[in-house]
Parts: C-alpha cells; sequence; structure tokens
C-alpha cells in the first residue's frame, strides 16, 4: 500500500500532481479509468500535495508516519545455554563455511565460559584447588 493516500474527496483535479516539485506524482489514463500514482522514491514529503488539495483529499499523516514492513523472514538461532538471539539459521550456515568449521550456537558470555570449561580441562593444575571442607 502506498504512503500517499487520498480520501474518497478526491476529485482527480491532479492540483497535486502539477504542484509536485519532485514529480513524485502521476497519473495514468486507461480505458475509461484515470489513476493517481505516487513515486515514494522521488518524494521529499514536502507535504505541498496536502497543501494545494482544493478537496482537502490528502490524507498525508501516512507519509509522515510511514512503518517498518517486513522483508524477509528467517529461522533464528539462540544460544543453547541462555537461549538469547544470536543470528539466523543461514548466517550460521555461511559463517561455517567461511571458517571450514561447525560453529557453536553460543552468544559471548556462553562462548567465554565453555572456553574457560574447555581450558580448565587441558590444563588442570592452573585451575584453583577446591576448598577443603571443614
Ligand atoms: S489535488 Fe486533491 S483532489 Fe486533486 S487530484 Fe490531488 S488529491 Fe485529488
Ligand atoms: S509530499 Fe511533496 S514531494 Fe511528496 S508527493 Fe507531495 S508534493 Fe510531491
Amino acid at each position: 500500500m502506498s504512503f500517499f493516500q487520498v480520501n474518497n474527496k478526491c476529485n482527480g483535479c491532479l492540483a497535486c500532481v502539477q504542484n509536485c516539485p519532485a514529480t513524485a506524482l502521476s497519473y495514468r489514463d486507461k480505458g475509461e479509468k484515470r489513476k493517481l500514482l505516487h513515486n515514494m522514491t522521488r518524494c521529499a514529503r514536502c507535504g505541498n500535495c496536502w497543501r494545494v488539495c482544493p478537496q482537502d483529499a490528502v490524507e498525508f499523516q501516512h507519509l509522515l508516519s510511514g512503518g517498518w514492513d517486513d522483508v524477509a523472514t528467517m529461522d533464528l538461532l539462540r544460544c543453547v545455554v541462555c537461549g538469547e538471539p544470536l543470528y539466523t539459521m543461514d548466517f550460521s550456515y555461511t559463517l561455517s563455511e567461511k571458517l571450514d568449521k561447525d560453529v557453536e550456537n553460543l552468544c559471548p558470555l556462553h562462548r567465554k565460559t565453555r572456553a574457560m570449561d574447555t581450558w580448565k580441562l587441558v590444563s588442570p593444575e592452573k585451575t584453583k584447588p577446591e576448598k577443603a571442607e571443614k
């Protein structure tokens, strides 16, 4: 749906088209129909269309508010220990390919604790001795 919207008071006078400084508005006549067109890549959101419209038909608030549109939806991987969101499954594949090894799904904190645990396993003499029980 276009961010430029008009209400049912629009009578197709084309004042907005003729006064748009960015040529972001246009129209197309096809058969028995006239279509009002808007190109968001050109639109400067200047509000001139709203100002010049004699019918008070431009619903300019849609151009100002905008919104977030879904672009893509992908599977999300989470830290296997705490469940913190990490990255997408596809990103994990890319990473594994680049590094030529499987990447464990761990957040920075648990990656660090996992690395420390591994280090203790390979260097037991460097770990702190357990406190003797009284
Ligand atoms: S100026 Fe207003 S009434 Fe005229 S075409 Fe544009 S939106 Fe419709
Ligand atoms: S907001 Fe400005 S640039 Fe965008 S369509 Fe209206 S007159 Fe054109």
